[in-house]
């Protein structure tokens, strides 16, 4: 209906053009729809409305903020009521709102970031608490491991010494710390102390010397050695054997374990000092008894029988002499060889010959390819004991029958001897021992097969003496195959 001059200066609008306008035209779009749905009721209602923030539109289009204030004139009837709407400028207003918007904004912008630092903190916090958890686990464990280790590192019969990888003792068990006071006194295992070879006499060298090799990162097994005075006071062997530590491939020192096996190595000593007197005494008898029945055969008119029954008697005697110089031999570790070129395949054929009798008694057959002639040096008695060895074993290691096979040939630059059973054979853990002196196999002591467990020791040693090898091959109930090797002299040497 009308306009003041305030309002036409603020707004630009003239006033016949604002005459007959609807008031929600001069504002902006929403703020149109602010008013026809928040005003117009309320004056409608009450008759009034209060500070209606809202934009007026100018005639340039520019928009002008405002606080609207709405009375309607009381008059009872809706159609002539006539609105009378104050504007105020809110221009000031309006910027302490965006003000106060952007301090709020901010306000709540450095509050999420308060909050993100604060879970950031918890979240370390947890972290932290997690890793003092994972280390005192640890740390349990790792108390939990040294005492397991102290109580099996002074649990174990063996001495342990562990160095770092300058030489430096690191660790040293109980056993290891009463063994040397037990030879040096009250000394410490890395002082200098007197270590001697096998022999008991001879210092060990400085390079020789399990603590140098080991320190040095070597790996080594079974070193024997002396400990202790060579004078005088107790000395002790110990076979010593070292393995580097690796910390990350990196060598860093070196466990080093001492086994004292001197009640071992007495107890062997005493063996071969019974063995090789025991043999001493019997040999005596022995050939007084060989004598006195060469004599008895030189009588003239001897029968027959008498004379075939002081052959055998002579023979066996003879065998007897054999086996007691091998015991002696065994227990002096005297090997003399004494080489000259003989007819081997008739030392083999021979040994067969005289096996035949048993082999038939105990129902083996025996099967021989042996050449015609085959010449080697080599001392035909001590292979006339390789041969008897190996063919007895084959055949009383065939308890229930069997077949031997006898094989000997020139294979290249070698002659080969092949004795081969169907007998009982041989289990792996016997395979390992029967090379080792009186070692006799369960089975072969059960069955009461006649035997000392020397023969293979002596036919091994007869066999390297003239350079060659004794290798086997042996299963259980399916039978063995020994395999002698000796090697031929050189084409044109004169041996
Ligand atoms: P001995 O025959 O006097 O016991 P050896 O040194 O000849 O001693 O043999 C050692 C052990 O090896 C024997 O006791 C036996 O257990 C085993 N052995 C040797 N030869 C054979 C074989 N041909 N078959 C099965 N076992 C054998």
């Amino acid at each position: 209906l009308d306009a003041n001059r305030t309002f036409l200066a603020w707004t630009g609008h003239s006033r016949e053009k604002l005459l007959g306008t609807d008031v929600v035209a001069l504002m902006s779009r929403a703020d149109g729809v602010l008013y026809a749905s928040h005003a117009v009721p309320q004056l409608a209602v009450s008759g009034s409305f209060n500070e209606l923030a809202a934009d007026l539109v100018s005639a340039a289009g520019e928009p002008i903020p405002v606080l609207l204030s709405g009375l309607r004139s009381a008059s009872g009837n809706d159609d002539a009521a006539v609105d009378r709407i104050a504007v105020f400028s809110a221009s000031r207003r309006r910027e302490h709102e965006r003000e106060l918007v952007a301090a709020l904004r901010k306000a709540e912008a450095a509050e999420t970031a308060r909050a993100a630092a604060e879970e950031e903190l918890r979240e370390k916090h947890r972290v932290l608490e997690e890793k003092d958890r994972v280390l005192n686990t640890s740390l349990a464990a790792s108390r939990e491991h040294e005492a397991l280790l102290d109580t099996v590192l002074n649990a174990v019969d063996v001495g342990l010494l562990v160095v770092d990888g300058k030489g430096g003792v690191v660790l040293a068990n109980a056993h290891l710390k009463a063994a040397w006071n037990r030879v040096a006194g009250d000394v410490s295992p890395s002082g200098e102390r007197p270590i001697f070879g096998p022999d008991r006499v001879t210092p060990v060298s400085d390079s020789e010397s399990p603590m140098r090799r080991a320190a040095a990162g070597e790996s080594f097994s079974n070193q024997l050695l002396w400990f202790g005075s060579s004078t005088g006071g107790q000395q002790i062997a110990l076979s010593v054997s070292a393995r580097p530590i690796k910390t990350d491939g990196v060598f860093s020192g070196s466990v080093i374990a001492y086994n004292d096996v001197s009640p071992l190595v007495y107890a062997l000593a005493a063996q071969e000092e019974f063995v090789g007197n025991v043999s001493h005494e019997l040999r005596t008898p022995l050939t007084s008894i060989m004598g006195y029945l060469d004599l008895a055969l030189d009588e003239e008119g001897l029968s027959p029988a008498v004379a075939s029954v002081l052959n055998v008697a002579l023979r066996n005697a003879e065998r007897l002499l054999a086996l007691i110089s091998d015991l002696l031999s065994v227990a002096s570790g005297n090997k003399k060889i004494d080489r000259r070129p003989v007819n081997l395949a008739e030392i083999v054929r021979s040994g067969a010959v005289s096996m035949a009798p048993k082999a038939h008694a105990g129902r083996v057959e025996m099967v021989t390819d042996i050449p015609e002639s085959l010449t080697a040096e080599v001392d035909p008695h001590r292979l006339a004991e390789v041969v008897d060895n190996l063919l007895s074993n084959a055949v009383k290691y065939s308890p229930d029958g069997g077949t031997v096979r006898v094989h000997l040939c020139k294979d290249g630059q070698e002659i080969r001897l092949r004795v081969s059973d169907t007998g009982i054979g041989m289990d792996e853990a016997e395979q390992g021992k029967v090379f080792t002196k009186f070692f006799r196999a369960h089975r072969a002591v059960t069955s009461a097969v006649p035997g000392v467990g020397l023969g293979l020791v002596i036919t091994k040693s007869i066999v390297e003496a003239h350079g060659g090898t004794l290798s086997f091959v042996s299963s259980p109930g399916q039978g063995s195959v020994f395999t002698v090797s000796l090697p031929l002299p050189a084409e044109g040497s004169t041996g």
